[in-house]
């Protein structure tokens, strides 16, 4: 690859991106195994016509990349692959108008041998960030940020996956309920809410099927719109009668219900108490969650039936936090025992600063309104570590446990492996 004049980028041709990560340096690898790894990458950065920076602070790297696009993301693929480093979390990628640091090459910054204002100083003075830039003004932020909590984001030895398996446990079985009973216009799986330290079942969610066992976004396209609500409360009568088959005494059951529900069939509440009731059930083994999927036209009476199904002792949920509308407005008027947050926040979360200091906010902004956090869609045993590192013990997701349709089968839970 031939070298470009670094500065007068030609924009239109290559698309010049920005890359900042950070990563736990191996704790064994030795000061000269770092030098010759800061020297490789100069080399081989500036083939590439690849400029950055590159921070230590003695368990950790920040580095800047910058440079075109396709050939930033091989590099950043065979960064994630490197041994001599773990827990690659990507804090920034962004499109940039010109390089910050074209000048100084691949500029390495040891934050144990100089004073971290200092670093900064030297950084601005070998880049070329011009605070005008709103951009530039972030990543100075990022490096300061990086430079003033340095070790803070390591993650617990305890949150290593590989200290962690997965061992089948079989929950419950129920083999003699029929797996479809005639003239059901629907049936429901069940997917367990786990403790998963702890080994408990919290709740499982019921979640609609057809009556051939498909999943829901085509019942829901089925039903004409004008029924949609009443289709969806009755059919709550079956979920309650699974329900009552299944649920241990502290163990509850949630269903999904459209905020329509609610807000437009007068007395809805009291059609679903009294399911409740007639599957034998106690309105305290339920929770409804609800998700702002659509626009609530009449928000008086939605928040009124909420409030009806907190005196009737029924849990509320906010279902699928942090995706569409499901948000901070519907959080800051009313408060829920529990928030499951979106799975597209939760997955891939040990590789994503951008999700990790999302949900990190969540987490604690729940624990001071003493609500329960319930981490959705968690499939693999790295974002399982990471959340509960960070103090989430609820979670559902296939890791655990997929649906199972009208029962509920096996449960995989986290066990430590042995200490060699
Ligand atoms: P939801 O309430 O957020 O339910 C969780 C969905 O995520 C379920 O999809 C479940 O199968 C899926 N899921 C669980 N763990 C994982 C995982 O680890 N990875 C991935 N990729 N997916 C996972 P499902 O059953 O297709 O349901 C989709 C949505 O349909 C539900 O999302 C809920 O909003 C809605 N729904 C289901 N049943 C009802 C119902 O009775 N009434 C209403 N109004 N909506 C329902
Ligand atoms: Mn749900
Ligand atoms: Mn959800």
């Amino acid at each position: 690859m031939t070298r470009r004049n670094l500065f007068n980028y030609d924009w239109k041709q290559n698309m010049l991106t920005t890359l900042i990560y950070r990563s736990q340096v191996k704790p064994d690898l030795r000061q000269a195994s770092i030098d010759k790894l800061v020297l490789d990458a100069i080399i081989k950065n500036t083939e590439n016509s690849i400029t950055g920076i590159l921070i230590y602070d003695g368990s950790a790297f920040f580095q800047v990349l910058e440079g075109e696009e396709a050939v930033i993301a091989e590099l950043f693929r065979r960064i994630r692959d490197d041994k001599r480093h773990s827990s690659v979390v990507l804090l920034m990628q962004d499109y940039s108008a010109c390089r910050r640091f074209g000048a100084a090459g691949m500029q390495f910054f040891n934050v144990k041998s100089s004073d971290k204002d200092a670093i900064l100083k030297d950084i601005l003075t070998f880049s070329k960030i011009r605070e005008k830039y709103l951009q530039d003004e972030r990543i100075i932020r990022l490096i300061s940020a990086f430079l003033t909590y340095c070790g803070r984001h390591t993650l617990p030895s305890d949150f290593r996956s590989a200290m962690w398996r997965l061992e089948d446990r079989i929950h419950f079985t129920r083999s003699q309920w029929p797996a479809r009973l005639p003239e059901q216009l629907c049936q429901f799986a069940l997917q367990p809410i786990v403790e998963a330290f702890t080994g408990k079942v919290s709740a499982y969610e019921a979640l609609i099927r057809s009556p051939s066992g498909t999943a829901p976004i085509k019942m829901v396209g089925a039903a004409a719109a004008d029924k949609l609500y009443h289709f969806d409360l009755q059919n709550k009568k079956q979920a309650f009668a699974l329900a009552s088959q299944i649920l241990k005494e502290d163990e509850r059951l949630s269903v999904n219900l459209l905020p329509g529900v609610l807000s437009s069939i007068p007395g809805a509440v009291e059609i679903l108490l009294n399911q409740i009731t007639a599957a034998g059930l106690r309105p305290e083994q339920v929770i409804v969650e609800v998700t702002e999927t659509e626009a609530i036209t009449d928000q008086e009476s939605f928040y009124r039936a909420l409030k009806s199904l907190r005196i009737a002792g029924t849990g509320c949920a906010i279902d699928d936090f942090g995706a569409g509308y499901s948000g901070l407005g519907l959080l800051a008027r009313f408060q829920p025992d529990k928030i499951k947050i979106d799975m597209t926040l939760i997955q891939d979360i040990h590789l994503s600063g951008v999700k990790q200091a999302i949900v990190r906010s969540i987490a604690r902004c729940c624990e001071e309104l003493g609500i329960m956090v319930v981490a959705e869609g968690v499939e693999k045993m790295e974002e399982w570590c990471w959340l509960e590192s960070i103090g989430i013990h609820l979670f559902q997701g296939y890791l655990f446990s997929r649906p199972v349709l009208n029962d509920t089968c096996l449960i995989r839970w986290p066990v430590r492996n042995q200490i060699i």
